[in-house]
């Protein structure tokens, strides 16, 4: 459908003519006439459906036909899980509105881990649009440098992912700030029982937006799960990155000290890779972001929690180095490649002990993936026979006990500091969504 007919302005028509976005994606179609007219969205939007503009530009559009009251008031309020999020759905914001008539719309966007005394400045006379992480927001309350009490637009992005960072209390204590009379845009990739209700409880007769993905729509993203030893992953992973030429490649791993320590390796092997986790600095993060979207660092090593939101033009290939947590991680994590309309890869290295977990995973999200074994990589223990076995290794197998000795012996020598608390099962979700389809291509 065309931008055209959904009732946008000529200004912001003309903003995104020049992004060259030749029709709306269908979370756009639906909702943008929705949110236009004033009702409230529910929808279930996967990561690159274009979710950002679906509620940035008609949001846009409500808000500089009425001007800001003086004070510390904010109009629009948009909560993010993480600063790079924020940071992009600021920037959009920034865009879609650069044509909008004077006055112009003023949007910040604030969140923790920087200093708070610029946003404390950059909040006088208040804001049209705050785009905003939880923690950082209820600080900048406490110090009275913001008032939600003119909040006409409340915008949930990426709300199961809030919830999976652990800031349900802090949303809590936000929404008790809010006009009760106020537009609500919910916006998750899935509904996992918490967002449900959540979602319920916020909204008043929304338009529900659910639009399954056509295979033709879907990411074309090829999955593969490879066996492997714990110990030989750094070494498989130059291997395949050098087999297959692989230009930038996304590896997520569980901590922050496994980023330094995979990034260090592959640095020492000649491959230029840098770390992203959530205690570098912003600064930090920013300069390994562009240096890696500017291709001259080929590998990005990552924690889930850095990498949320990332939207990397032309990714081909994503890591899991260490398994994610749920199936929703491994859904946003390979969600990361195979954006508007391209091809990626999701590797996901398997060892005996983390093959139960990945089942769990290919479970909740309908996909049942074969093994591989790559030759020189073979495990010394598979849960399960491999499909593409390129032959045992001789001599005498350590047992599954000792290996795991082994590896409780090896991990306590090292620092680790997780992201996030680390969480033994898989959590139960409810999806509302078709899963990411999976394909099955071995031996590539
Ligand atoms: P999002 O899901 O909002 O993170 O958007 C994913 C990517 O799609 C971003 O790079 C957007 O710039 C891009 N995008 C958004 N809307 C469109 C559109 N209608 N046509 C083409 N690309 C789009």
């Amino acid at each position: 459908m065309s931008f055209s007919s959904l009732g946008l302005s000529a200004a912001l028509l003309r903003a995104i003519a020049e992004r060259a976005y030749t029709e709306a994606t269908p979370i756009q179609a639906a909702a943008i006439p929705a949110v236009l007219r004033g009702g409230d969205v529910w929808a279930s939007a996967q990561t690159g459906s274009g979710k950002t503009a679906a509620f940035a530009l008609p949001l846009l559009q409500l808000l500089a036909g009425t001007p800001r009251e003086r004070g510390r008031f904010v109009r629009a309020l948009v909560l993010v899980p993480t600063r790079e999020l924020a940071a992009q759905v600021g920037d959009a914001f920034r865009d879609y509105g650069r044509y909008l008539p004077a006055p112009p719309l003023k949007t910040l966007v604030v969140y923790g881990g920087v200093s708070i005394n610029p946003q404390m400045i950059a909040l006088g006379g208040g804001a049209d649009i705050i785009v905003a992480t939880p923690g950082r927001l209820l600080d900048l309350i406490a110090h009275h440098a913001v008032s939600l009490s003119a909040v006409s637009a409340l915008v949930l992005d990426e709300a199961d992912r809030l919830f999976a960072l652990g800031f349900a209390d802090e949303l809590t204590r936000i929404f008790a700030l809010l006009p009760t009379r106020r537009q609500t845009l919910f916006f998750s990739a899935t509904f996992p029982s918490a967002v449900w209700q959540l979602a319920e409880s916020l909204l008043r007769e929304p338009t529900r937006i659910e639009i399954p993905m056509a295979p033709a729509d879907a990411p074309d993203i090829t999955q593969r799960a490879i066996e492997v030893d714990a110990p030989q992953r750094t070494q498989l992973l130059r291997n395949l990155i050098e087999l297959h030429a692989w230009t930038r490649v996304l590896v997520f791993v569980a901590t922050k000290y496994a980023t330094e320590h995979v990034a260090e390796k592959l640095r020492r092997a000649g491959i230029e890779a840098a770390a992203l986790h959530g205690e570098l600095s912003q600064g930090a993060r920013t300069a390994a972001l562009a240096e890696f979207k500017a291709s001259r660092i080929r590998v990005l090593v990552a924690t889930d929690v850095a990498a949320r939101g990332l939207d990397i033009a032309g990714l081909p290939v994503v890591v899991n180095y260490d398994l994610p947590r749920s199936p929703v991680d491994y859904e946003h994590r390979i969600g990361r490649t195979g954006r508007a309309g391209e091809s990626g890869v999701a590797v996901s290295f398997i060892s005996v002990e983390t093959d139960a977990h990945f089942r769990l995973i290919e479970k909740r999200n309908r996909c049942n993936l074969p093994r591989e074994q790559i030759a020189g990589f073979e495990p010394l223990h598979t849960a399960m026979p491999a499909v593409a076995s390129t032959g045992g290794v001789k001599g005498k197998r350590k047992s599954k006990k000792d290996r795991l000795r082994e590896a409780a012996g090896g991990s306590a020598t090292r620092p680790v500091v997780a992201d996030a608390p680390v969480r033994n099962e898989v959590q139960e979700y409810f999806p509302l969504t078709p899963r990411i389809p999976t394909q099955r291509r071995v031996g590539r």
